[in-house]
């Protein structure tokens, strides 16, 4: 079946064919965090969404390029700078090793290419001479060159591919150097700034004078070095459409008069507890803080993938707690397949296998793809119960699981299998904690500790470590 996804650019959920004539390779943009601060859980939203999206291509088998920028320079990271009284490495260096850090905690797959917009000014330089030469961008009075709305719709441009504009009231002329800005307040944006008092040392030469880029410009130079000129998938939260996105395009397709992006893909806000994230109602949460309570990464992580991407998602230390149960279940029934199954290799359960990519086809249905897999749990403790699996049904109903958990990403991982009687250890051991009974629970690990075999418990759930 074929995958469709719902593109911001066409308002409408279309079929995903990607440019490649071959239909295989798909170029895909993420743009990455402002490394200014500790990424929060909204943050972590759209991250833990684009890694589904990209292990979903995978399991269907194209061939992704995931490019996720770092953006190191910017109006937020420039006043904090001189605020701290660092310098721009060390200021960005040290959010940038913690987004890493917390990236794995939450087990996302690292993107092919994670370019830094401090490394591409060159590149970023001579994208705004070609918009310069092309006569939509100008340099004002003031030293800074802006991207020229006007020129840009009257040599036949696009502005407004993703949100529906109103140019009536838009005031013509105005110029606004600030990255952030509403889109009630349509204008010529700055593509370079030229330095300012308040830039301290970072600044670089260019053509037009020492400065630095705007934002929207490095995604627009990065992408576009290496995805090309035209690529398929473009992701971000929707805060971004405007006017990170809607500028992205204005400036690519003007420097190259080529579409830029094929499918762009926009995850919904995060409310917290009910309400908008904010430290002041002490409901701002980085994946730090919740580790801090005691929460895992794979406990954030399956909470992030029960809701659909286009929905805004209530995010609570409720539905955290809940995340536990019901790993646990998933734990549990893959600990007893593991424990029949041994090692036996085994062609993949095609029913599961199916009925879950069935929901992801569909725009990346995960509650019905979650569905899939506790339908599948009660089946299998159903057949536990009642009517014993034999060895190759378990080997079966087990590789299917593995290709499912390649995308969800929170299933045990097993580089050496144990034999199965230690796994069937490892099961009772899981039963008496879930029953209290620590004092087995105790006994178990010691005659396993006994046998040579460790019990890790690793983020991904527990397992068995070779001594
Ligand atoms: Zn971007």
């Amino acid at each position: 079946m074929a995958l469709k996804l719902f593109n911001t650019r066409a308002r409408s959920v279309q079929e995903f064919a990607p440019l490649d004539p071959a239909q295989k390779r798909v170029g895909m943009y993420c743009c990455g965090p402002t490394v200014y601060d500790f990424a929060h859980i909204g943050n972590w939203r759209t991250f833990v969404f684009a890694d589904l999206v990209r292990r979903y291509l995978e399991f269907k088998n194209f061939q992704v390029k995931h490019v996720m920028n770092i953006t190191d320079i910017e109006d937020k990271i420039i006043r904090r700078v001189r605020e701290t009284e660092t310098t721009l490495p060390e200021f960005t260096g040290k959010f940038e090793a913690a987004f890493f850090e917390d990236l794995k905690t939450l087990n996302c797959l690292l993107p092919h290419e994670i370019p830094r917009a401090t490394e591409h000014i060159p590149e970023i330089i001579t994208l705004i001479e070609k918009l310069i030469a092309r006569g939509i961008a100008y340099q004002a009075a003031d030293g800074s060159v802006y991207f020229s709305i006007e020129k840009y719709r009257g040599g036949g441009g696009n502005y407004g591919q993703l949100l529906k504009l109103n140019f009536e009231e838009m005031r013509v002329g105005e110029r606004v150097k600030n990255d952030e800005y509403a889109k009630e307040s349509i204008a010529d944006f700055a593509l370079w700034k030229s330095r300012g008092p308040d830039d301290g040392d970072t600044f670089w030469p260019s053509p037009f004078g020492e400065g630095r880029p705007g934002w929207h410009i490095e995604c627009s130079a990065m992408s576009m070095k290496i995805l090309g000129t035209s690529f398929d998938l473009h992701l971000g939260g929707e805060d971004l459409i405007f006017p990170h996105h809607e500028d992205e395009i204005a400036q690519s397709e003007g420097a190259t008069g080529k579409p830029f992006v094929k499918y762009w893909l926009h995850g919904a806000h995060l409310l917290v507890e009910g309400k908008k994230m904010s430290k002041s109602l002490g409901n701002y949460f980085t994946l730090r803080d919740l580790l801090a309570k005691g929460f895992t990464g794979r406990e954030v992580r399956y909470l992030l993938l029960t809701a659909h991407y286009r929905e805004t998602f209530n995010f609570t230390l409720d539905g955290l707690q809940g995340a536990k149960t019901a790993l646990a279940r998933i734990d549990e029934c893959v600990i007893r397949l593991r424990a029949l199954a041994g090692g036996t290799a085994a062609v993949p359960n095609s029913d599961f296998l199916n009925a879950f990519s069935a929901a992801l086809d569909n725009d990346l249905n995960v509650s019905a793809a979650w569905g899939a897999v506790f339908e599948w749990v009660r089946k299998i403790n159903r057949k536990f119960a009642e009517d014993p699996l034999i060895v190759a049904e378990a080997a079966s109903a087990l590789a299917a699981w593995k290709k499912i958990d390649s995308v969800l990403g929170i299933g045990l991982i097993d580089e050496s299998e144990p034999p199965a009687e230690l796994n069937q250890l490892l099961l009772d051991r899981f039963r008496a904690r879930h029953e209290k009974n620590f004092k087995r629970a105790d006994q178990i690990r010691d005659e396993l500790k006994a046998k040579g075999w460790a019990i890790e418990d690793s983020p991904k759930g527990q397992r068995l470590k070779q001594l």
